[in-house]
């Protein structure tokens, strides 16, 4: 047996071209990688609709002053520039009426709570926020624990609103720890800076994409991956019935769905089959005024059949959306459920009748457009016991790494998250590679 030495950078296949596939590869060519980028949708991810010359995301997005990562690969991409910063404002819509949920100082102030609900808010937040016991917060359920710590009017006026516009109706079992995550990072405090992107993801995509392809990276569009295989040397693709090998893959896509093309072994190996996700229902409506004032609403309203409500324009210089006001309308919930599979047309009226509900001004005439959007995997449903380290991101033994949303926790998945896994994943891939045989010098050594 003979090994050729011949030098031949390796070749990773990237499923899913979104921002944390196009992170991946921007990142695995640091590493010497040759990255191909295969995804789904016909003209590259599609996270925006166009409405009269401007981009409208399908799901409200924003970015925090502590999103490192991200920032930092927007200095990189010389975007930063394009960065527009403002104070956020936050509330929660019931019978009529809208509470401010981040008007002073202090961790949460409502004046949805009696004064007594606010000092106690206050303090069973700061102590929880200083436990230190993530162990056993990962085995206690959000819904118990925190009827216990803050007491039952609080739970219902408060945290039962907000998780339930994080988690849809499956709130209630999540671990107190992805709670205990989300004070720690100032949950409607009042330092609540949130920016936005002039040309919103769409900005960001074509930002990776530029900076990948001039360095060789190869992106794929309408090229849905149908199943992976892992082999002894590298890993064997599908897309659109024909194979292709490589030297190795990373997913991004949900856990599920890759378990869903996952073939022979490789499909057990993919951590965590027990895992339920939330899908999304989201409404967008684009009208010629603003509708209220604050950026994001928790609705605590049960006649309308949404859980928050965001109005991003109220961040945005209004000559970027041309005078227009961008609201959502959305619920986390199953892909199998009701709402979710109701026609576009009737989830449109449902928004704008509860916009006429909520805001008894509201005037239809000034709806442009009201657009459907729907994804079926938006959010993993946090099991109890929080998520077993997932790192390494190699699947198993295999040539198979992932850059998924489950890594992030107890955080969400958000661009920032996604960047500062594709990076660790990159380097990981980077490292373990390294210590294998490729796959071209197996085959010429045979
Ligand atoms: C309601 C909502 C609000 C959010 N708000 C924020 C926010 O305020 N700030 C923030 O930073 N983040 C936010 N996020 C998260 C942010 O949108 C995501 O982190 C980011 O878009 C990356 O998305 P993703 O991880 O789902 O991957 P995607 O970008 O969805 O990447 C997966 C890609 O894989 C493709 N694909 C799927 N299957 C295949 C296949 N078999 N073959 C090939 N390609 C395939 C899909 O078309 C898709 O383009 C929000 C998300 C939601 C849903």
């Amino acid at each position: 047996m003979h090994l050729h030495t011949e030098s031949r950078r390796q070749r990773v296949a990237i499923l899913g071209g979104g921002i944390p596939g196009l992170a991946a590869a921007y990142f695995l060519q640091q590493h010497g990688y040759d990255p191909v980028v295969f995804e789904s949708e016909r003209r590259g991810a599609a996270p925006c609709l166009e409405h009269e010359g401007f981009q409208v995301e399908k799901f409200a997005q924003c970015v925090t002053p502590r999103d490192q990562h991200l920032l930092s690969l927007l200095g990189e991409l010389n975007l930063n520039g394009t960065m527009r910063w403002e104070q956020a404002h936050f509330g929660c819509l019931r019978a009529g009426r809208q509470y401010n949920l981040s008007s002073g100082p202090g961790w949460v102030r409502s004046t949805a709570l009696f004064a007594a609900g606010r000092l106690r808010t206050d303090w069973a937040s700061w102590l929880l926020g200083r436990r230190d016991d993530a162990d056993y917060l990962n085995h206690v359920p959000v819904e118990p624990f925190l009827r216990a710590q803050f007491g039952e009017r609080i739970f219902e006026k408060l945290w039962r609103p907000l998780l339930q516009a994080h988690f849809g109706d499956l709130y209630s079992r999540i671990p107190a720890e992805w709670f205990r995550g989300r004070l720690r990072e100032g949950w409607f405090g009042e330092s609540a800076k949130r920016g936005h992107l002039r040309g919103g993801s769409r900005e960001l995509l074509e930002g990776l994409v530029s900076a990948v392809t001039l360095r060789g990276g190869v992106i794929r569009n309408n090229a849905w991956v149908q199943w992976i295989l892992n082999e002894p040397h590298g890993v064997c693709l599908n897309v659109e019935g024909r194979t292709e090998r490589f030297d190795a893959a990373v997913s991004t896509l949900a856990l599920q769905r890759l378990r869903e093309i996952a073939a022979g072994p490789l499909q057990e190996q993919v951590p965590m089959p027990q895992l339920v996700y939330q899908g999304l229902v989201s409404a967008v409506v684009i009208t010629r005024q603003q509708i209220q004032r604050k950026f994001w609403n928790a609705l605590d309203d049960s006649s309308i059949p949404f859980q928050v409500m965001t109005e991003s324009t109220n961040l945005t210089p209004r000559e970027w959306t041309r005078g227009r006001s961008v609201i959502h309308l959305s619920r986390y919930c199953r892909p199998a459920s009701d709402l979710f599979m109701r026609e576009d047309e009737e989830i449109s009226s449902y928004a704008l009748g509860g916009l006429r509900e909520m805001f008894p001004g509201f005037d239809p005439r000034v709806v442009e457009a009201c657009h459907v959007v729907r994804e079926e995997y938006s959010r993993p449903v946090w099991p109890l016991g929080g998520v077993p380290s997932v790192q390494p991101s190699q699947v198993g033994t295999t040539r198979v790494y992932l850059c998924t949303d489950v890594q992030a926790y107890p955080h969400d998945r958000t661009w920032d998250t996604a960047i500062g896994q594709a990076k660790a994943t990159a380097g990981e891939l980077a490292r373990s590679l390294a210590a294998m045989p490729k796959m071209r010098e197996l085959a010429a050594a045979v």
